[in-house]
């Protein structure tokens, strides 16, 4: 067959089994300048399976860095794009796209995948995709970029640091842009989504997106050491940092107090919901968690002894930066 011949150079490296990742598949979130990249070699190599995630449009100022897309896709949707082209590359490679968001596409995509890759430009995007990746405890590699700096970041789920354990963004204002220089660019939050645009050139996701694409082909390979689990990368300097971050047993995204669904509250009977939101949001940097007890949203103005008719509670608290609702013990105080 076909294949044979295609991946006879790869075949080669010791312990390269093309069967394994013709029986694999890779959810690929945003195909940017970094997610052209991934795609690419992924779909080069044989993946199984490519599914990708991104609801933008292809624009004159990404033809620089974005290499699957060419003058003619300006306006074109960039996952149906990206999959033509890619297809051109190898066409018995199973591809398919959702030119939507992340957050609207089925749990179930993510939970079929061997390996999750995102390729991210937001703070909160990257939140999310970590908290979908904790939810079907899937492999996740995600990486950024800012001009020649790029960085690179592995997470195991419940095994090595997620995106929420480590001390590398300490609040969303240190790391809006999803680079090493957040603080540059520090703004309010709600700027977020405008985010003016980063400087960004193609040889940084070359590499970046090498190193990731070469992290999800090495997970599921099982060869070699993974990254320990963050990488920078400097390219004005040729410098590379690799840092190993340490899981925390506090995280709320992952960490044991989280899987056992046992974070306990205790809050006054005469604080209203709105007082306990508060707190929940500066804990654990929330936007306007919702509460909901027994599938019902609880009333904002409501002061907690009415709004719940038992000394304790299971309380979910619903947040659009969280891919899962995290579960709190409530107890009124006497
Ligand atoms: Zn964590």
């Amino acid at each position: 067959m076909d294949g044979d011949e295609r991946y006879s150079r790869q075949q080669l490296i010791p312990g390269w089994d093309q069967l394994k990742l013709d029986n694999s598949s890779v959810v690929l979130v945003g195909v940017g300048a970094i997610g052209s990249y991934v795609a690419t070699v992924l779909v080069s190599s044989g993946i199984g399976k490519l599914s990708i995630i991104d609801f933008d449009t292809i624009e004159v100022s990404n033809l620089n860095r974005q290499l699957l897309f060419k003058d003619e896709d300006v306006g074109k949707s960039k996952s149906e794009t990206a999959v033509q082209r890619l297809k051109e590359i190898n066409p018995i490679i199973e591809i398919d796209f959702y030119h939507k968001k992340m957050e609207d596409v089925s749990v179930t995509v993510y939970e079929q995948a061997n390996v999750i890759v995102a390729c991210l430009d937001t703070f909160i995007g990257r939140r999310w995709i970590n908290s979908m990746a904790i939810r079907v405890k899937k492999p996740l590699v995600m990486g950024g970029m800012f001009a020649f700096l790029g960085n690179a970041q592995v997470i195991i789920p419940y095994e090595t640091a997620c995106f929420e354990c480590q001390p590398l963004v300490p609040d969303e204002e240190l790391a809006q842009a999803c680079t090493p220089f957040g603080k540059e660019r520090k703004k309010e939050r709600k700027e977020i989504d405008a985010e003016p645009p980063l400087p960004a050139v193609a040889t940084l996701s070359s590499i970046i997106g090498g190193i990731m694409a070469q992290e999800a082909l090495k997970l599921i390979l099982e060869l070699g050491d993974k990254l320990e689990n963050y990488l920078f990368y400097d390219g004005l300097h040729n410098a590379t940092t690799i840092l190993e971050l340490r899981k925390s047993k506090e995280c709320p995204t992952c960490g044991e107090m989280y899987k056992l669904e046992q974070i306990e509250f205790v809050a006054l009977p005469t604080e209203t919901v709105k007082e306990l939101r508060m707190r929940l949001m500066l804990t654990y940097g929330l936007e306007k968690p919702d509460l909901m007890v027994r599938g019902k949203l609880l009333e904002v103005e409501a002061l907690l002894e009415d709004a719940l008719n038992s000394k304790k509670s299971v309380v979910f608290v619903l947040d659009k930066n969280l891919a899962q609702p995290i579960k709190i013990v409530l107890q009124l105080s006497e």
